[in-house]
């Protein structure tokens, strides 16, 4: 089986691996590492919201909101 794309690194989260780095949105894409999975992360909370498809990161970051944290004005 071929990826698409290797991954940066692994996340902060156990599992899941760095696809793109967004330091304009303190974001990073994340893959599962043995699942076809996806997500969002916030890097200042390491809040992350899993993604029904690729490319619903842009509608996310588009939208705002999608952290808690964020959306409540935390400071990590
Ligand atoms: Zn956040």
């Amino acid at each position: 089986m071929t990826r698409q794309r290797a991954a940066l690194g692994p996340s902060v989260i156990p599992g899941w691996e760095v696809l793109y780095d967004k330091p304009e949105h303190k974001a990073q894409y994340l893959r599962h590492e043995s699942a076809d999975t996806y997500a969002l992360l916030c890097v200042t909370h390491e809040v992350a919201v899993l993604l029904k498809e690729f490319h619903d990161d842009r509608e996310l970051l588009r939208q705002g909101g999608w952290c808690a944290g964020c959306v409540k004005g935390e400071v990590a």
